[in-house]
């Protein structure tokens, strides 16, 4: 199957070229970079730190979507929903890791799954799909007695906050409660703030160093606490699920999936 990489100087972007590289079955169709890059006409694998391939990165996107079967996408929402729209009309499949997209990017995701199989997810490791799946079982275990509050730590130069999977586990608790994490969300506190209103869902972000993403849901109830943890030590998790999301595109009808469709877990 042949993988294009848009973003590909990017440090997923970097990672998912030596998976594909690694991955029987992949075949790199060659990397794109935003217009201006540095990185452009460097051979996208070398700078991947593996052997050259022959293939330079380029800035036109559109090639590289008619070079390829399925595009992983790790870059910024607004280059993803240029990339969606290029899916649809070129009728290949588009794998998303981009954070950080707001409701207009994710409708523009959801307009461009009528053509085009996208496979969309804030976090692409096994282990975080199977913690959301306990979160909302949790979360529809206990009452809102128990507070929910989540907890993520991201290394230095992550620009969202909080993470697109501290959200998603939001998502997941507050479906477990049967509410809207809208309505419930606390995203930041300073100051006088006053006491904690019940059915709150808190979040707390941390940033330093290298660290590649651990997140907490702690449910806190009066006397004793619940804390189900992730914690990813190396970004290859989520290049690794993102070639495996690549790979199950082949063959899927049109249509916005989760992480969950391609691991089975729904
Ligand atoms: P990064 O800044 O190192 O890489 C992003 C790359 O995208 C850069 O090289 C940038 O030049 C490139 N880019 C920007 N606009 C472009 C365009 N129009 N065309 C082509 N390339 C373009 O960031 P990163 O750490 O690799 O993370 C990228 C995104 O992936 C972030 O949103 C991050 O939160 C997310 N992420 C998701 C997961 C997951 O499992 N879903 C895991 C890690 C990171």
């Amino acid at each position: 199957m042949k993988i294009g990489i848009v973003g590909c100087a990017g440090r997923m972007g970097r990672m998912l070229v030596r998976e594909i590289l690694a991955t029987d079955g992949c075949e790199l169709a060659g990397g794109s970079e935003a217009p201006g890059s540095d990185m452009i006409g460097r051979d996208v694998a070398e700078i991947a730190g593996a052997d050259a391939v022959g293939l330079t990165v380029g800035d036109d996107a559109k090639a590289l979507f008619q070079a390829s079967d399925v595009v992983i996408d790790f870059t910024v929402p607004v280059a993803t929903v240029g990339h969606a729209a290029l899916a649809a009309s070129l009728g290949r499949a588009l794998v998303v890791g981009t954070t950080g997209l707001a409701a207009d990017h994710l409708s523009s995701l959801a307009k461009a799954s009528e053509k085009a199989v996208i496979v969309q997810a804030a976090n692409m490791s096994v282990g975080v799909n199977v913690l959301l799946g306990l979160t909302e079982q949790v979360a529809a275990m206990l009452g809102d007695d128990y507070d929910i509050e989540i907890v993520e730590m991201h290394h230095r130069h992550k620009v969202d906050a909080p993470s697109g999977t501290a959200l998603a586990l939001g998502d997941a608790a507050a479906a477990g409660r049967g509410v809207d994490l809208e309505t419930v969300a606390q995203r930041g506190r300073d100051g006088h703030t006053g006491a904690r209103a019940t059915g709150d869902i808190g979040f707390a972000t941390l940033r330093g160093g290298d660290i590649a993403g651990d997140h907490t849901v702690i449910f806190a109830g009066d006397g004793e606490r619940i804390e189900l943890t992730h914690k990813a030590g190396d970004r290859a998790v989520f290049a690794r699920g993102a070639v495996r999301a690549a790979l199950w595109t082949q063959g899927q009808v049109p249509g916005l999936y989760s992480m969950r469709d391609v691991l089975g877990l729904e």
